[in-house]
């Protein structure tokens, strides 16, 4: 079997020229083909010679991902089914609003978490997706802002299929290439990882001095609930979650975003909020309230308008930011928690 050649560092693609008898430089030709043209086969590559590129194509191959079905919403944002070298599916969303455009991208073929409500969730995990295949969704989404919107892209979330936090390793190599200057160059405060909260890979993120922002699917502020809804949470329960975001914060100064999804009964009453409020005040933060998607589960429904109010005024009253999301690309099952390769 050839190898995979975007797996080779730029060090080693410098070594397999030398071993070949050629310059080291010429790995960094190959390199810039690969990761800032973007490039999908090697007779791209029109600086090197014939023979260079056909020895390539001897030893290697280049795996690249396809958008194989694109669907896009009345509101502009846009849903893909992305089809890797073997096959497997994946989705990732580009969400336009009227000053940005924003990637939303997936970590996993599926998920191996049982977050109730999450469509995903059904999907069994298959497999970890690589560094490249990660970073290849952001270009493709890149491409499509420039298309639709003539403008690069502005954000990156990592809110797609899977648990980034359960492929580290590929997560922050992706990451490392979108903020490089030899990949992307996009800053990586316009990045965000979100996370069901696994304490101890939190705490490795702040060790590691990582530079984006860090989301943490919270749901509930009260275990018995929270564990409902993420069984995550028999395991991980909110105060390590607490103590792994308390030390973020104190390794990286940066305030923690938490996703709340409102729900009918689960965690629409004054106590919800009570609680919610005096976590917060245990670690700076502020909180993003989603509305519930439907994934054709009766067991959840949407939590009432009052009660969404409610959370905000007394959320504001306790000066802890608060915003609404509004709902985007619902009508293609593009939303938060509805990726589920469903495309017609
Ligand atoms: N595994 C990571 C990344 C996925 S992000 C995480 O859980 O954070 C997807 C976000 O959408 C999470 O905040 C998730 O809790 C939320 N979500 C999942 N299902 C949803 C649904 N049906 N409606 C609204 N939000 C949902």
């Amino acid at each position: 079997m050839k190898t995979d050649i975007r797996a080779l560092s730029k060090e080693a693609l410098r070594d397999f020229f030398v071993k070949n008898g050629d310059k080291s430089f010429r790995g960094n030709q190959v390199y810039e083909w690969l990761w800032v043209k973007a490039a999908r086969s090697f007779d791209e590559m029109t600086n090197l010679s014939l023979a260079v590129r056909e020895m390539l194509e001897n030893n290697f191959v280049i795996n690249h991902i396809a958008v194989d079905k694109m669907q896009r919403s009345i509101d502009g944002t846009i849903k893909n089914a992305i089809k890797l070298h073997d096959a497997l599916i994946v989705e990732s969303v580009l969400i336009p609003t009227k000053s940005r455009t924003t990637a939303c991208v997936s970590s996993q073929v599926g998920c191996s978490l049982d977050c109730n409500f999450c469509a995903t969730a059904k999907l069994k995990r298959m497999r970890n997706l690589n560094a490249d295949e990660i970073y290849d969704q952001v270009v493709e989404i890149d491409k499509q802002s420039q298309l639709y919107h003539h403008h690069k892209l502005s954000n990156i979330v990592f809110m797609g299929m899977g648990e980034p936090l359960l492929n580290y390793k590929n997560v922050m190599k992706a990451i490392d290439k979108i903020t490089s200057k030899e990949g992307l160059g996009m800053a990586s405060k316009r990045i965000t990882l979100s996370t069901v909260g696994i304490p101890k890979m939190i705490k490795k993120m702040a060790d590691d001095d990582v530079k984006f922002n860090l989301a943490v699917s919270l749901h509930s502020a009260i275990d018995e609930v929270r564990s409902a809804l993420m069984p995550i949470n028999n395991k991980n329960n909110l105060e390590d979650l607490l103590d792994s975001l308390q030390y973020w914060y104190q390794k990286t100064k940066r305030k923690i975003t938490f996703e709340y999804v409102v729900f009918k009964n689960y965690n629409d009453k004054l106590k919800d909020i009570d609680a919610l409020v005096a976590y917060c005040k245990k670690i700076p933060s502020k909180v993003n309230l989603i509305t519930y998607n439907t994934i054709g589960e009766e067991a959840f429904q949407t939590a009432d308008k009052g009660v969404i109010h409610q959370y905000v005024k007394i959320l504001e009253a306790n000066a802890i930011i608060v915003n609404v999301r509004k709902s985007r690309g619902d009508d293609i099952d593009a939303a938060c928690g509805q990726l589920a390769n469903k495309m017609d």
